[in-house]
């Protein structure tokens, strides 16, 4: 596993941090016992911008010396010799300090710090205090891989009708129906190839080997954090499986913009085909306590409460809890255990740890694509037509890396931005149990008459998303806090946004992005986050807190009040490292539309500068869809797809 070398000033800094993060007592290690440290280096060595890595160790170089601490107010000494409560004073005025930078720094050391400790799965005596049983280690008789990637020995070059770059919900549909319809096709995926043996639930191996940038990817001034699966399958082999077909309003809407397929029965058919192929059903949702108790809430008040569809076969609520992580039932219907097995039982060739860097064009028509594997040859891949379905943060980096010229590139990025309002309770519910969700409440999803508000949905949880999505205000206070777990349900707050989202390209062609919420999505944030309380003190919540930085919290009938909860929060603010936002749901970068002016690809999904190159992921949203995206984006790269096909016949 590759690393980031420290000079012993910087890793005096590190080692002195992330203590202060986690400095253990009553019986538990701090974070430099468990060897927290070294797997945060490592977790920063997997983040491909050398400039970011260049900045941490930069960052912990100047940490630890006089100027830093005096500046914090530690007075003339250095960070790693003053008291737990003098660091964490420092800490915390980085946390709450009112340069963006500063906070930035500080959720990213804190997120990365507390990941690595409380997400070593092995024997860790800290899951084991909280009752938390730890990753499941490796299943007993996997099946053997199914697929057989492209072995490489040497520079390569091969011919095809059309490669597609990315093997995610949108890349591996695309590879089934145009390898169904009889064309040469070649898959390229930057990630690596897992199967079931490979899935062992745990966390922090988990986000390094199967997420971009092992889960580390936020927004330029940490405003948003943005998770996106990298291996074979994508998203999909990663995601919770909530299954949504697209609404039919959100249908009309890209249909006003200009992509009438959208809103037509050929439209239909993809979803229905999608529908079937995944086995999207709600048989498998069989409520867990979590589900229970979220149930118990809605009913109380009366909402609107809603069975979760799935896309799985055979997925054993009693076994499970760790789809974040990968299926190791075999029974999530990922891209890998559909679509792409479809492509690959086709004829497709499929090449994993390659990454694409650039769409070759020839006299204004893609023609192939370049790419480097992971040992570093050159691979070249020309074809007849190129299909990329990088993913929204990926394919506008490519775009603009292939000099693919819109001035919508990069543009109108949508996002299900999430916050969590987090309930303790006197029941123990251990959260972590049962399959992922069975339970969703739509009574909010439509505040302003055009579709736009708050979808309430929950997950199981283990530490990782707690620590994620919950504040740090002191080692101690935030020990409790975990340790709470067994006890702590949360709701996800999920926003259907308006945008006010770029991808850039950097100089060093990795995608760079700018975020932040318009006025009408932090009303709505405000709105989803009183729902949210009200759900959480129905469900019998003690104490009720959000995801903020800062302690946003009240106990109801006994200390504060749900207006005062509001107030924390807009106190806290909505800005860069004070929401503490995540997305998992990537969206419009590359958009489809009626007009070259406003968009990247036309209605078919070519992009209207550069014939034969098509858009297949979820970049080509025009807008957010509200809902879960990935039955979404495959139905739409599945009739992008048909047309492609068509085309080449
Ligand atoms: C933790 C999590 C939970 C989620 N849960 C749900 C859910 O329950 N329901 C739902 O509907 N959605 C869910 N989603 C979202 C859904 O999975 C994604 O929206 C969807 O997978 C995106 O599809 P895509 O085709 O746009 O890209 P992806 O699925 O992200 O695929 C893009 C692929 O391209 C590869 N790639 C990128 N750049 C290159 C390059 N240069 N060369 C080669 N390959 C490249 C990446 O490695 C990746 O594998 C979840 C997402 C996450 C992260
Ligand atoms: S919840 Fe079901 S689909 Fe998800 S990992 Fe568990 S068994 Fe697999």
């Amino acid at each position: 596993m590759s690393t980031v070398e420290l000079g012993p000033r910087a890793r005096r800094a590190l080692d002195a941090i992330c203590d202060t993060f986690a400095p253990g007592g009553e019986g538990l290690p701090a974070a430099t016992e468990l060897g927290v440290p070294e797997a945060l280096l490592e977790l920063v060595a997997r983040n491909p911008r050398a400039a970011e890595r260049k900045q941490v160790g930069q960052l912990l170089g100047l940490w630890d010396t006089r100027l830093i601490a005096a500046v914090a107010g530690g007075g003339l000494r250095s960070f790693s010799s003053l008291s737990q409560a003098d660091r964490e004073k420092i800490l915390l005025s980085w946390a709450d300090s009112r340069l963006p930078q500063r906070r930035a720094a500080f959720q990213a050391l804190r997120k990365g710090s507390l990941l690595a400790y409380y997400g070593r799965n092995g024997d860790n005596p800290v899951l084991r205090a909280m009752g938390y049983p730890g990753a499941l280690g490796p299943p007993e008789s996997p099946p053997p891989p199914s697929i057989a990637p492209l072995e490489l020995s040497g520079d390569t070059e091969l011919e095809c009708d059309v490669v597609i770059v990315g093997s995610g919900a949108g890349g591996g549909t695309a590879a089934a129906v145009l390898a169904g319809a009889g064309l040469d096709v070649v898959v390229i995926e930057a990630g690596g190839y897992y199967s079931e043996k490979d899935f062992d639930g745990d966390e922090l191996a988990g986000f390094s080997r199967l997420y971009m940038n092992a889960g580390g990817v936020a927004s330029h001034d940490g405003s948003i954090g943005l998770l996106a699966g990298s291996c074979l399958g994508g998203g999909t082999v990663v995601n919770y499986t909530f299954s949504f077909r697209t609404p039919e309003h959100v249908r009309r809407e890209w249909a006003s913009m200009g992509v009438p397929g959208i809103d037509s029965p050929a439209f239909d058919e993809s979803l229905d085909a999608v529908w079937e192929r995944i086995s999207v059903n709600e048989e498998h949702s069989i409520p867990s306590a979590r589900d229970d108790a979220v149930r118990r809430g809605l009913d109380r008040l009366g909402w609107d409460s809603q069975v979760m569809k799935r896309n799985v076969r055979g997925c054993r609520e009693e076994v499970c809890r760790l789809c974040h992580f990968g299926c190791q039932l075999g029974a999530k219907q990922s891209t890998l255990k559909t679509w792409l097995q479809d492509a690959y039982d086709g004829g497709a060739r499929i090449l994993v740890d390659t990454r694409a860097d650039r769409v070759l064009v020839e006299n204004g028509a893609a023609r192939g694509v370049e790419a480097r594997s992971g040992a570093g040859h050159r691979v070249i891949v020309r074809a007849r037509a190129v299909v990329s379905a990088a993913g929204a943060l990926q394919t506008p980096a490519l775009l603009a890396r292939s000099g693919v010229r819109s001035k919508a590139l990069g543009k109108h990025l949508r996002l299900h931005p999430v916050m969590v309002v987090w309930g303790q309770m006197d029941e123990e519910l251990r959260p972590w149990e049962g399959m992922l969700s069975a339970t969703f409440s739509d009574q909010h999803a439509d505040m302003d008459g055009n579709g736009y508000g708050i979808k309430y949905e929950h997950v199981a949880t283990p530490p990782s998303i707690l620590l994620t999505f919950s504040p740090w205000r002191g080692g101690r206070a935030h020990q409790e806090l975990m340790q709470a777990l067994p006890h702590t349900a949360g709701i996800g707050i999920l926003l259907r946004d308006h945008g006010r989202g770029e991808v850039r390209v950097g100089r060093d062609g990795e995608p760079v992005v700018r975020y932040a919420f318009t006025d009408e999505d932090i009303d709505h944030l405000r709105r989803g986050l009183w729902g949210g309380a009200q759900l959480v003190e129905a469900m019998g919540a003690r104490v009720i807190y959000s995801s903020h930085s800062k302690w946003v919290a009240y106990e109801p009938g006994r200390r504060g009040d749900r207006a005062g909860f509001i107030d924390a929060a807009d106190a806290c603010g909505w800005g860069a490292g004070q929401a503490q936002p995540i997305s998992f749901h990537i969206m419009g970068s590359a958009r489809m539309g009626g007009s070259e002016r406003d968009s990247v690809c036309d209605p078919s999904g070519q992009t209207w500068s550069v014939r034969d190159l098509y858009v297949c992921d979820g970049s080509a949203f025009p807008t957010a869809t509200g809902v879960n995206p990935m039955v979404t984006i495959e139905a739409l790269a599945h009739m992008t797809a048909r047309g492609l096909a068509e085309r080449l016949r």
